[in-house]
Formats: structure tokens, sequence, C-alpha cells
């Protein structure tokens, strides 16, 4: 199928077709079209299968029918797995002109407040960073979130994130989430039970 037949809007299709995607890897022909209709969804799935257009797709589609600042958050375990997230969404955005802010530890908080205030759509984000900036960035807060993104839950849970995404969980709205893991351990089950709803199970 063509990512076109999965239910993917125009201008969506063009951007995938600028990046060279010419068909859905395996992981977005399944996710594309469960995420479309509004599940909540846990992929198995790892770095390399095309996980990320495949959760990335579905929310930038979900903005476009409702487009608001803060609309999406997307969480990644390392700061190198969120610049390409970023990268993926500004590429993936391009033609319905995303505003994407990328909040990582290790650099200045000022830049990165600055681009908070410009109410951008989609934020990928490190944990201990984000909380940092709810926590202390004023005026930025995540009450009208409508999706959350958990990338590599694994690799969240394995770097002793899981206190801080307690925290932040609490701090969010009620919301669709996509949980991608490469492994399902016990530990990510628990942060599955609490952030999803009735979620569509996909591994390819
Ligand atoms: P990911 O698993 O999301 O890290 O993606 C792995 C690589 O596959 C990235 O370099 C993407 O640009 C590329 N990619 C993602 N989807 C497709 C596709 N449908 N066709 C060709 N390449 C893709």
């Amino acid at each position: 199928k063509t990512f076109r037949e999965l239910g993917v809007i125009d201008s969506l299709c063009e951007a995938c077709d600028s990046l060279g995607y010419s068909t859905p890897t395996p992981i977005q022909a399944h996710c594309i079209p469960v995420a479309l209709q509004g599940r909540d969804l846990i992929g198995l799935a790892e770095t390399g299968s095309g996980k990320t257009a495949a959760f990335t797709i579905p929310l930038l589609q979900a903005l476009m029918d409702n487009p608001q600042q803060y609309h999406s958050l997307i969480l990644a375990p390392t700061r190198e797995l969120a610049q390409q997230i970023s990268q993926t969404v500004k590429a993936l955005g391009a033609f319905i002109s995303v505003r994407c802010a990328l909040l990582i530890g290790g650099v200045d908080m000022i830049p990165q407040a600055i681009a908070l205030a410009k109410k951008p759509h989609v934020i990928v984000a490190t944990p201990g960073r984000l909380l940092d900036h709810l926590e202390n960035t004023k005026g930025f807060s995540l009450r009208h979130l409508k999706y959350l993104v958990l990338d590599e839950a694994d690799r969240l849970l394995d770097l002793d994130f899981g206190p801080i995404l307690d925290k932040l969980l609490r701090l969010l709205p009620s919301r669709k989430t996509y949980l991608f893991s490469a492994t399902i351990s016990s530990k990510v089950e628990s942060l599955q039970r609490a952030s999803l709803s009735n979620p569509a199970k996909i591994s390819v």
C-alpha cells in the first residue's frame, strides 16, 4: 500500500515523497491506519524500522485537524535521538508549517524558553529538561496537550527516568498516547498500564 492508501493526507504524502519514502515500512503500514482511527498504540519496533515516521505522521495529521500550540509531546531517552526526531518532525511537517521545539539537557535553557514562547505545535524532549522547563519557564504548561509519544520506552526506563516520568505524567491531561519500545519489560508494562488506554499492540 501507499501512504495515501493508508489514509495519509496529501501534504504529508508529498513530504514523504520529498524524503524518498516511496513505500511505507511494515511498522508504518500497521501503525498509521490504526493511529488515524484515534487509538492509543504500543509499537514494538527497533531503530531503523521507520518508527519515527510511524508516530509522527498520525500526530501531524491530527494537528492539521486541530492546529494549536503545544499539541504534541515526544519524549526520547537521549539528546541524540531527540535531535533526530525533531529533524524528522520538521522534514515531515515542511509543507504544513509545523513549529517544533527541541528541549534537551546539556545546553542553555534560555534559547529553549524563547522557542517555547513562540508556541510550538510539537515539542521533542528528554524528560529531565522538559520537567525543568515545566517547573521554571513562565507561561509554559502542557494542559492542552493532545498527543504524547514515549519513544524507546525501555531505554527511558533503563536510564532511570522512571521517577521523572511519573512526575511528568501527573502534569499531563488525558490525551492520546503512543508507546514505542524494542522490548517489553515489566517496567515498560507498568508504564503502559499507567499511561495508555485500550491500546492497539503492533509488532513487526
Ligand atoms: P527510524 O527507525 O525512524 O529511525 O528510521 C530509520 C531510517 O529509515 C531513517 O533514516 C528514515 O529516514 C528512513 N525511513 C523511514 N521511513 C521510510 C520509508 N517509508 N522509506 C524509506 N526510508 C524510510
